[in-house]
């Protein structure tokens, strides 16, 4: 592949630009590269916004690695609830516990041994040596790709992991050591989430690269990046059942492998299926319902699967089979319900006390 260009000259703009223009957002207070991971961890798939109150709430639970090396289990997922990609609570959780165990509780200010760590890809290993430790290590992401491609006017497919790589190599070849390390990292981000942005036109006009961006010289900013097309998500359906009883709620715990991985949930099973089948299915668990009608359908988009979701709804004299049953308060307070099922949730707490929380 072709060479990227140095840009070393034009570092300077960068840094000036986001000198005013940073945000001051909570992760940006101090250079606790336990803080910086752990905003990482959230902000990844997860909008800014959205990751600040959890941001917030972790760390009053979890102040440092140690104490998150500690955390209960049920507490983490419940700490986490709503944010999704659940995995990377589990994956902080042992990472921590490694940094404990192997570095006596302080992230090693080192890339490889970042890298190493459970959850911590090449990203994020990047962002935490560059912002916390100054570093002269890149954080490549979509939002770097897209502000580079227009900037160069390259026409490389970003989503094709060679282009990432390339811009990785180009990028370290040219970064530089301490405070502006994490300026650069964090500029870039920066740019790319305020100036030269996904959707629709970038404001070339606050650009501190405008005079030199050869996408904005020759009108193609919004032409680049060029990413070749995703594949088509797997469509799956499911039967999803709110088993009522005393005011309880069936519960059950997913597999420890694979999607959504040791979470609680609504029962449910593959496929569609009719009110007779499901009454026959229950009755041979031991449950004999006294209603049983159809509840709403709901949709869940990850991101490889598409659940199609239709609820059964349910009501029993006694609580029966191997499910654990939560009162509305329960299951508010006790556990973590992924947001796949968040509308089942909010129909059974409607249901129950007219809340939906
Ligand atoms: Fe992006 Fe426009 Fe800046 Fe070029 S000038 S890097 S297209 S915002």
């Amino acid at each position: 592949m072709e060479q990227y260009p140095l840009i070393p000259e034009l570092l300077p703009p960068l840094f000036d630009w986001y000198r005013t223009h940073r945000r001051p957002l909570p992760w940006r207070e101090n250079k606790d590269p336990y803080r910086i991971w752990l905003s990482e961890i959230m902000l990844q798939q997860t909008r800014i916004e959205a990751v600040i109150p959890y941001y917030h709430r972790f760390l009053a639970e979890a102040p440092t690695v140690a104490h998150l090396a500690e955390l209960d289990d049920e507490r983490l997922m419940k700490l986490w609830e709503g944010l999704g990609y659940y995995s990377r609570a589990r994956n902080l959780k042992r990472a921590a516990r490694a940094v404990v165990d192997a570095h006596g509780g302080v992230l090693p200010a080192d890339f490889d041994a970042l890298r190493k760590l459970p959850g911590i890809g090449d990203y994020t290993a990047g962002a935490i040596a560059s912002i916390a430790f100054g570093l002269p290590e890149p954080a490549v992401d979509g939002n770097v790709l897209r502000v580079l491609m227009r900037l160069t006017g390259r026409e490389d497919d970003i989503a094709a992991p060679a282009t990432k790589r390339a811009v990785t190599q180009w990028l370290r070849a040219i970064y530089p050591t301490g405070e502006v390390a994490g300026a650069l990292t964090e500029g870039l981000m920066e740019l790319g989430e305020q100036v030269c942005i996904p959707a629709g036109t970038p404001k070339c006009d606050l650009c501190p690269w405008q005079v030199s961006c050869i996408a904005h010289r020759e009108g193609r900013q919004t032409q680049l990046p060029y990413k070749s097309p995703k594949k088509e998500k797997r469509a799956e359906v499911y039967t999803v059942l709110l088993l009522v009883s005393r005011g309880k709620v069936a519960l059950r715990k997913r597999p420890d492998e694979g999607l959504l991985a040791g979470l609680w949930e609504f029962p449910n099973l593959p496929g569609v299926h009719a009110e007779q089948e499901i009454q026959e299915l229950l009755q041979d668990m031991g449950g004999v319902p006294l209603s049983l009608e159809p509840n709403i359908a709901a949709k869940h988009i990850f991101t490889h699967v598409i659940w199609q979701m239709q609820g059964i709804s349910a009501t029993f004299a006694e609580p029966f089979g191997e499910f654990s049953w939560f009162s509305p308060e329960g299951l508010t307070d006790e556990v973590a319900i992924p947001t796949a099922f968040r509308a089942y949730r909010k129909e059974f707490l409607k249901s129950s006390n007219g809340k939906e929380t």
